[in-house]
């Protein structure tokens, strides 16, 4: 006989992060234990956090959701990637795709096939061997299970694509699951956290009122409160600041003008960056600055001023301190989304991390008692993976041609951790990307970003010369042109998604 399951859980919190826990843990606990969700009407969420990466899709599938149902209810769209505009420089701008280069068979060679190439002044842009980026340069979309002709069969499946989504309406999403799955919500501020005298692990919450809300395993979903992880249980913040200065964001929705692109929009500004989000209903908008370079009322008219249509609602304004919780997991109570660290919306990473965070609790659940080598080995995971991330995204700012401007300068000149030197290092070598954390982001997304900033490697590997010139030339131009040919028979992205709603 086994040891049974922590009888009662509790989660504090009802964003993206409290009814994701809530809906995973929902349908894997298979009511062997019950779980209660506590969100308060009066705090609200942070009504943020609208773009997601591919991995979504494997969370979807958990949870069995149907796709065009889904897409249906959160207003949602399909993204195959993030337009970096005037990152490098003022007027460059580059695609970061999802999926791969070339065709799901030869990806990991196609660039360095490209670096050949592109030596001799051959073969064109990296982006033209990428299907996810000429599609969104057409602004078309398909599934990639809908290939019905051998030539279909093997370049649709290098579409790699997750969505945007309106974060309201999925956290309803996955409560309506959640609760029809036994879910108990409640409505209630919580005031206080107790304590046990004896090992200080959390024994109950309390409410506005008094009321006392027991249970053996908590989940900090409460954001960047961090109300049990930090204010009770001390668990640290390791800052980042340094290397990720922005601290605040503008957010505002606009009107859609009908034309509803496969991507993520992000253009480099003086003090930071602005997105732009196509949901089906709106445009999310929001100014990510540093408060240390540009005033608050200034960046607010910044982003007003740049809409492409009209502001939808009052500007929003967000305030973070980009880093991570030191100890994702203390004693009984494990943190998940904001409560955990923030790094920044740059590469739509938090609710990934949110999910990566339910897996892996998964993979380590406890049972009554809680085992101190499971919550090492849990907060080892999660430190690693923020720093993956982290590290993705400082690369983004530092490598850069961008002067003039105080924050691109700091950014530029400043020393980086040397995981990061080290990938920058190899990859300019001879286009090598290092293996390293690839869980998180694919060979794809590094070398788009590391190029798209600027860095052209030295030479190729050498590997590349086993093959005749003439023979790479042949099969890069037909890589070229199958995946032209492939994008151009797709419907238009609003097309696809009107289809999809009438099924
Ligand atoms: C500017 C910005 C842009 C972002 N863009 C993206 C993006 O594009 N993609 C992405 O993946 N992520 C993005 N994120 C991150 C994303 O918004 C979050 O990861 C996600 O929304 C999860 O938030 P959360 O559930 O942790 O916190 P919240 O949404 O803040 O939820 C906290 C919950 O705790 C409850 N709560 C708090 N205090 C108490 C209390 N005392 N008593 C009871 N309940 C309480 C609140 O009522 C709420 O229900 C962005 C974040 C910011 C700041």
């Amino acid at each position: 006989m086994g040891e049974s399951l922590p009888g009662e859980i509790l989660i504090v919190g009802g964003g993206t992060a409290g009814w994701m826990a809530a809906a995973a843990l929902a349908r894997t606990l298979n009511r062997q234990a019950r779980i209660t969700l506590i969100e308060s009407g009066s705090i609200g969420t942070v009504g943020v956090g609208e773009a997601t990466i591919p991995a979504i899709r494997h969370f979807n599938r958990l949870l069995g959701f149907n796709e065009g149902d889904f897409l249906a209810f959160t207003q949602g769209t399909y993204k195959l990637g993030i337009e970096f505009r005037n990152w490098r420089r003022e007027g460059h701008s580059y695609f970061h795709p999802f999926g791969v280069y070339g065709s799901s068979l030869d990806a990991s060679y196609t660039h360095q096939y490209w670096l050949r190439l592109r030596q001799l002044g051959e073969g064109g842009e990296l982006a033209d061997y990428s299907l996810c980026s000429v599609m969104a340069a057409l602004g078309r979309y398909t599934a990639p299970a809908s290939a019905n002709s051998q030539r279909d069969r093997d370049i649709l499946p290098s579409i790699g694509s997750a969505y945007h989504f309106d974060a309201a309406l999925y956290a309803q999403y996955l409560r309506l699951y959640a609760e029809r799955l036994g879910v108990v919500r409640l409505d209630r501020n919580i005031v206080d956290v107790v304590l046990r005298g004896e090992d200080g692990f959390i024994e109950a919450v309390v409410a506005e009122g008094g009321e006392r809300l027991k249970a053996d395993f908590f989940i900090d979903c409460t954001g960047f409160a961090g109300l049990l992880i930090e204010k009770a249980l001390k668990a640290g913040y390791e800052e980042w600041t340094h290397w990720l200065p922005c601290d605040r964001a503008w957010a505002v929705p606009s009107a859609s003008d009908g034309r509803i692109v496969p991507y993520t929009r992000s253009t480099a500004r003086d003090a930071g960056w602005q997105w732009r989000i196509p949901l089906r209903h709106r445009v999310g908008n929001g100014y990510v600055f540093s408060s240390n370079h540009l005033g608050e009322e200034a960046a607010c008219q910044t982003l007003l001023s740049s809409l492409d249509s009209a502001a939808l609602a009052e500007p929003k304004l967000l305030r973070f301190t980009t880093g991570r919780r030191r100890q994702a997991w203390v004693k009984n109570c494990v943190s998940l989304g904001l409560s955990s660290g923030f790094l920044e919306p740059l590469e739509s990473t938090s609710i990934h991390l949110i999910q990566t965070g339910i897996t892996r609790l998964l993979d380590l659940f406890p049972g009554k008692r809680i085992e101190p080598a499971e919550v090492a080995e849990y907060n080892a995971l999660t430190q690693a993976e923020y720093e993956a991330v982290r590290d993705f995204l400082i690369l983004h700012y530092h490598v850069t041609e961008r002067t003039g401007s105080p924050l691109w300068n700091d950014c530029r000149t400043m020393a980086i951790p040397d995981s990061l030197r080290q990938r920058i290092d190899l990859f300019r070598q001879r286009g090598r990307v290092s293996t390293r954390g690839r869980a998180l982001f694919s060979d794809t997304s590094w070398l788009s970003v590391l190029l798209g900033q600027g860095i052209m490697p030295e030479t190729y590997d050498p590997l590349v010369d086993v093959h005749a010139l003439d023979a790479i030339r042949e099969r890069m131009g037909t890589m070229r042109r199958r995946i032209r040919q492939a994008a151009e028979a797709m419907p238009t992205h609003e097309a696809y998604l009107a289809g999809a709603r009438a099924a």
